[in-house]
């Protein structure tokens, strides 16, 4: 598998710390407003990263952190009337909300920058211990010039960006590149006790404390935006390195923005669209199909156009999941040409090989830096395979193609699950691979998917009953994985499908 890593800008062979798990921290959001589309782009191409790990085998510990103390936060409220915290939990809400219904897996661990504040006062008191951070009027600074790997990320160098920068007038800072570890409180704000005063810690130094406190001093995958490479990205790496004196992230991977007109589309610039809107009129699987249609790292124009062909592309894949499924099932369709001919024999030997070439493609893809436009481009393939043989051979069992269409199509769907991309198809418009999953997991027999669903419930509260958590995660994971939020209420467990939005 090769990685395109920021730090070293070149493709690199990806190696875990350890072989059979992943450590990767991708940074959360601010919570002060509803994501736009642009921010739901980072989170999903992450979830995709993750998601195709996961398939891989490696058991991918995912931290992504809720930044819930800002200026933006602090603005917001005084705006709103209300209190930063009441503005942050409804926000973090909100983003929780919008992030299910896309699809995207909630993290493994998801820290609050307002519950770390005391090992955040612990690392700037360390900074401070070893010359790489100094106390001025109640904030403390990181001293830019103590750390000599200043700018790897960014490709930066110390010297010209010294010169670009000057000291203003009444400036704590004794260089003009030093930013601020810890900033003394305003009247109102919100603030917390520490050595230095009252106050409340800056933003790069939350993601270094809260990343390396679940992961450990050195991770292997570091992800955001492009454009928090500097100075945020920057900043992460020389305060976790002055700390720890090891490698903070050992790949750094960055998404290339979401953009109006060629312009980043932000919240200052006005020209964004929130995802709960644009959820409201397009389905989670045609936005994700939209999106994963570029690489992760370019950048990407918003348009209506091709997000309506998004949904056309999704119609397709659909539609011939649903004749192939007919033909499957109704083995005297009309129009089927029979016999073994030499031209029929050929075309079933390539429907023989599908569903392994494919796969092998797709991963083929998927290995070269989450070439997502790659996988999907295999999916369309097997998509005009399937229907070309659905009409061509009809569905006579007697030379055995409807169990090699079958196995098309369900190689198809299993591949658009990597992606986050699913398909309705039971009669209650629960997916079908439900009925497998509850055959593995609760010992059912059926086929009917509303049954399957109820069985797996049934399942998992025995499980919980017998303290045996593992098979209760996995039932939650699993019907997860298809789309199923699980939730537990006063009258017992029943699930959320979201897959079709
Ligand atoms: P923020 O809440 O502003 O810190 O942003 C949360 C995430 O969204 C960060 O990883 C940003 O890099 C990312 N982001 C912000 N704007 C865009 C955009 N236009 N396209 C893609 N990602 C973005
Ligand atoms: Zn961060």
């Amino acid at each position: 598998m090769r990685v395109y890593n920021t730090l070293t800008r070149t493709k690199e062979e990806f190696v875990p710390r350890q072989a059979d798990a992943v450590s990767m921290y991708v940074c959360g959001p601010t919570v002060y407003n509803h994501v736009h589309i642009g921010n739901a782009r980072t989170f999903l191409s992450f979830d995709v990263i993750r998601r195709y790990l996961e398939w891989r085998g490696f058991d991918v510990s995912f931290v992504r952190n809720i930044t819930d103390v800002d200026d933006k936060i602090i603005n917001r409220a005084n705006e709103e009337q209300v209190s930063a915290p009441e503005v942050a939990a409804k926000y973090t809400s909100a983003f929780h909300h919008a992030m299910e219904r896309l699809g995207v897996k909630p993290p493994t661990q998801e820290p609050y920058a307002t519950q770390t504040i005391g090992e955040m006062i612990e690392m700037v008191e360390r900074l401070i211990e070893k010359g790489s951070a100094y106390e001025s009027g109640g904030d403390v600074y990181f001293a830019v010039r103590s750390f000599d790997g200043y700018g790897k990320l960014s490709g930066r160098d110390v010297d010209d960006m010294r010169s670009g920068a000057r000291v203003e007038v009444g400036d704590l800072k004794r260089d003009p590149l030093d930013f601020a570890l810890w900033k003394s409180a305003k009247p109102g704000e919100p603030s917390w006790p520490s050595p230095w005063g009252d106050g409340r810690p800056g933003w790069h130094l939350e993601c270094s404390v809260m990343s390396t406190g679940h992961l450990g001093e050195t991770f292997d995958i570091h992800g955001g935006g492009v454009d928090l490479v500097f100075p945020h990205h920057e900043n992460e790496i020389a305060q976790a390195e002055a700390d720890t004196g090891v490698p903070f992230a050992r790949y750094w991977l960055h998404g290339g923005m979401l953009q109006v007109n060629s312009e980043k589309m932000s919240k200052s610039l006005g020209n964004f669209m929130l995802l709960k809107d644009v959820l409201d009129t397009y389905p989670a699987s045609t936005i994700r199909l939209f999106m994963l249609q570029t690489h992760y790292r370019s950048p990407l124009d918003y348009s209506e156009e091709r997000l309506a062909s998004a949904v056309t592309s999704y119609e397709r894949i659909e539609t011939a999941v649903r004749n192939a499924r007919a033909v499957a099932e109704d083995p005297a369709t009309d129009g089927a040409t029979r016999g073994s001919t030499a031209e029929e024999s050929a075309l079933i030997e390539t429907l023989a090989a599908a569903p392994e070439d494919a796969r092998k493609r797709f991963i083929e893809a998927m290995d070269d830096d989450f070439n997502t436009a790659g996988a999907i481009a295999v999916v369309f393939d097997e998509v005009r395979m399937i229907n070309s043989f659905a009409d061509r051979l009809g569905g006579d069992p007697s030379i055995g193609h409807v169990g090699l269409l079958t196995a098309i199509v369900d190689t198809v769907l299993d591949l658009l699950r990597v992606l986050g991309i699913t398909f309705a198809e039971g009669e209650d418009g629960y997916p079908i691979e439900v009925v497998d999953l509850a055959s593995q997991l609760a010992g059912y027999a059926g086929g009917d998917t509303r049954e399957a669903v109820d069985s797996l419930l049934a399942s998992r509260e025995a499980a919980r009953t017998d303290k045996n958590w593992a098979l209760a995660d996995a039932v939650r994971d699993g019907l997860a994985g298809l789309g199923f939020t699980v939730e537990d209420t006063a009258q017992g467990a029943r699930v959320i499908y979201r897959g079709q939005n």
